[in-house]
């Protein structure tokens, strides 16, 4: 498994594209897997589809939501 993992470090670039591996990447930055993304909005209450809550692991805001928090720290952070 190890030399498995050695290629994909190497190869990192290339393999960015790809979703799975883009997705377990995030999981080893956060430590966070898909059993800790919100099935509701922690804002809005919406639901958050299974493909976002796969997308970014431990996710607790839907895609508008989030949208509006970026925003704001932007403008907070005076981008
Ligand atoms: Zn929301």
């Amino acid at each position: 498994m190890t030399d498995v993992f050695d290629q994909a470090a190497e190869r990192a670039d290339e393999m960015l594209s790809d979703a799975l591996f883009e997705q377990q990447r995030r999981a080893g930055l956060t430590g966070q897997t898909i059993q800790d993304s919100a099935h509701f909005c922690a804002e809005c209450d919406e639901p958050i589809s299974d493909a976002r809550r796969a997308a970014y692991p431990g996710v607790h805001l839907c895609v508008d939501c989030k949208y509006q928090q970026e925003k704001q720290a932007r403008r907070t952070r005076g981008y």
